[in-house]
């Protein structure tokens, strides 16, 4: 069994199910009282969290390189960053160590060609679905992306994860919102999927509400870090 490395805490409400699920589908795969073997080092998101709003990016691939060092040290044999968002600083953080890092988005797009859809809407934080880092990963695997235009619907997303998700907070009006919003792209984009691109939405929005696949990042990450620690699947380099 490989041991994984994961930096967690961005936000804390959804690295939680990284490490219950990571140790239930283990334990459901192996039996007995196997669970993984994985190194989580929890950063203070308050800290990160000014950091972007300051928009001082450079440091925080410092602090994330720091950690993934740390975890590399510490017996990792490879590591996933537990936030879609902080996979901006993806490619600095695999360019810092020697163990390979299993990129969030490969996994969901993994998910979507399984179910053969290649047209899929994407949510996530302003960053994610503004910013080219997390599309530019899922076109190079052959999908096409949509993320909502309209900057009230941009802004409103974002604060909906960060003044409500990552605090843990399930609201009937926010989860109506992001519905709304997937429902104008099934119309107006028709797209076939939808990616939950932010590690906290998987908490709002469920498959029932929605007419179309819903393509969780979390799970999908967790569903190839399992594969991988069971040595199920090779990691692509
Ligand atoms: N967990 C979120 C994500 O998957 C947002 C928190 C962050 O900015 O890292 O993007």
């Amino acid at each position: 069994m490989k041991t994984i490395g994961i930096i967690g805490g961005m936000s804390y409400e959804s690295s939680i199910h990284y490490y219950e699920r990571i140790n239930n589908q283990v334990n459901e795969l192996v039996g007995g009282l196997t669970c993984a073997k994985m190194i989580i080092y929890n950063v203070n998101f308050e800290d990160i969290r000014k950091l972007m709003l300051s928009n001082e990016w450079d440091k925080i691939g410092v602090e994330l390189a720091s950690i993934a060092k740390t975890l590399e040290k510490a017996g990792a044999d490879y590591i996933v960053i537990a936030t879609n968002t902080m996979h901006k600083l993806a490619d600095y953080v695999q360019s810092q160590i020697n163990i390979p890092l299993i990129h969030i988005a490969d996994c969901v797009a993994d998910k979507c060609k399984e179910s053969n859809i290649s047209n899929v809407g994407l949510l996530g934080t302003k960053y994610t679905m503004v910013e080219d880092f997390l599309k530019n990963r899922l076109r190079d695997n052959g999908l096409t992306v949509t993320t909502p235009q309209n900057e009230e619907n941009i802004n409103e997303i974002d604060r909906i994860i960060f003044d409500e998700l990552c605090k843990g907070e399930i609201k009937d009006s926010s989860r109506q919102y992001y519905i709304n919003v997937i429902n104008n792209m099934i119309k107006q984009n028709d797209i076939k999927g939808v990616i939950l691109g932010c590690t906290e939405i998987e908490m709002l929005v469920k498959q029932a509400d929605l007419d179309i696949p819903i393509f969780d990042t979390t799970q999908s990450h967790i569903d190839s870090i399992v594969d991988y620690s069971l040595e199920k699947k090779l990691i692509k380099r």
